[in-house]
């Protein structure tokens, strides 16, 4: 990822002293400190909170988490951090449970029915959360249906998660610190709101209109779309929005795409190229002009440096081309000639996304373009079989000059491409990665 140290310095700043700030204030509340152990089972609760309430941050789609992060590595973040989160909370009743078994009476319904059954609830939500998101594709869960579980489980995890305390009432009592972790909850849960009600309801106002389909080799289609009735909005190449496609943006359907036009088409009017995939994408590439559309963004820290010094490789697959397609045209439309190359793998030659266009784009751009297919025509002359770290070092440019390196394609490509590009020295500050298939 690009960013300043001193922004990764105080996101690491900010984010240790979110993980321990509600055991700290807790602390300067009138319990009194018991045994290592019960103290150690209690804090690790507390962090595993403040992890928790960090998620609804770190995925509410926020522009300043988004820019320093890109959303690949904020993803994987929020996958590591939940698992975290999951050891913690886990381990805060395990260890308390194991210093004195008398805390054992929590989960014990005739004692208090209504927090035994809650603290069970909570534990079996945490696990299924967890377990929907590591095998959401063998629980068959549609992407759609699984979005409204995750939220509706981490609410109510979240919810449990701030009264539980706040019952105990040893750390958590006084109105201040009662106050403060109600307001916590609140916070948390207002970001969910934010994310999946207010900014739906904001972007009603702003519609888009389908005017044009264009099939593309590759089972894809360009959809071409224009601001109906506002003045639409600008991107860098490389970034990505979210488009539904429907009469209301009060819909489950929402999926994101890269934009494939150039950045200096916008804002009258953006292009994303759909492959496709499943049953949205499939759908998406056979609509016909003159539907309703609804986009949330831009989104995304996959862009190229506006410094034209800094030369660019792009190492796509398939569909993946899309967010350099944008470069490249954005490039073009700039006069633009700093060095580019585009390492392009596909199956075959006849699948390959705007092939004739990328070589139209030989003639104005500094752009040397490598086809690598699995299945080449008989007469081909060119790279086959697959993008490896043998191929990289004998492509890759060996001049003086800085490059990035752009990845975006089948994951099994782009792991293969990162672990090849980082074996040859490429420095990982160089390596910017967009993955499409987030969970
Ligand atoms: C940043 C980004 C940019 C993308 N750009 C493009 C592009 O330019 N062209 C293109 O063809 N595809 C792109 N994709 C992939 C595209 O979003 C998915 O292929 C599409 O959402 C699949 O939905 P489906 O219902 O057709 O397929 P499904 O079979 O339902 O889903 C296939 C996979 O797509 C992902 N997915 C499905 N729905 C969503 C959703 N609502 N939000 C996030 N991920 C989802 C999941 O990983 C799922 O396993 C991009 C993805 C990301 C994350």
């Amino acid at each position: 990822m690009r960013y300043p140290l001193i922004r990764a310095l105080a996101w690491s700043l900010g984010l240790l002293a979110f993980a321990l700030g509600p055991m700290l204030l807790a602390y300067l509340g009138p319990g009194q400190p018991r045994e290592f152990w019960v103290e150690m089972g209690v804090g690790l609760g507390f962090v595993g909170l403040s992890l928790l309430l960090l998620q609804f941050l770190l995925t509410g789609r926020y522009d300043q988490v988004a820019e320093s992060f890109g959303l690949d590595s904020m993803l994987q973040f929020h996958k590591q951090l939940g698992l975290i989160a999951l050891v913690l909370i886990l381990a805060h009743p395990v260890v308390l449970f194991l210093t004195d078994p008398d805390y054992l009476e929590y989960l014990d319904p005739r004692v208090n029915f209504l927090r035994a059954l809650s603290l069970s609830g909570v534990t079996g939500a945490l696990l299924l959360l967890v377990a929907t998101s590591l095998w959401r594709v063998t629980f068959r869960l549609n992407y759609e249906w699984w979005r409204v579980v995750h939220g509706s489980l981490a609410s109510f995890i979240l919810l449990i998660g701030i009264v539980h305390p706040i019952q105990v009432g040893h750390y958590v009592a006084g109105p201040w610190l009662v106050g403060l972790f109600a307001a916590m909850g609140v916070g948390a849960l207002a970001l969910l709101v934010n994310t999946r009600v207010i900014r739906p309801w904001r972007m009603r106002r702003r519609p888009w209109r389908l005017v044009e389909v264009r099939q593309e080799r590759g089972e894809a289609a360009t959809l071409v779309f224009e601001p109906d009735g506002h003045e639409g909005f600008r991107f860098e190449p490389g970034q990505f929005a979210w488009l539904t496609l429907n009469d209301t943006p009060f819909t489950l359907q929402q999926h994101p795409f890269s934009f494939s036009s150039s950045a200096d088409e916008a804002p009258g009017r953006l292009e994303f190229t759909i492959k496709g995939e499943g049953d949205f994408s499939t759908w998406a590439r056979q609509v016909d002009p003159g539907l309703t559309a609804f986009l949330e963004g831009p989104f995304g820290a996959f862009v190229p440096p506006r410094d034209p010094e800094v030369g660019c490789v792009m190492l796509v697959g398939g569909v993946g081309v899309t967010p350099c397609m944008s470069m490249l045209r954005t490039f073009a439309d700039r006069g633009d000639t700093r060095p580019l190359v585009l390492i392009y793998a596909n199956e075959e030659l006849e699948g390959v996304i705007f092939r004739n266009e990328i070589e139209e784009l030989r003639e104005s751009l500094d752009l040397e373009v490598i086809h690598v297919l699995e299945e080449p025509p008989e007469d081909w002359e060119g790279e086959e079989g697959l993008v490896d770290k043998d191929l990289l070092a004998r492509l890759l440019p060996d001049d003086d000059r800085v490059y990035d390196h752009f990845v975006c394609g089948p994951e099994p490509m782009m792991d293969a491409v990162e672990k090849a590009l980082l074996a040859l020295e490429v420095p990982q500050r160089r390596i910017l990665s967009e993955r499409f298939n987030m969970v």
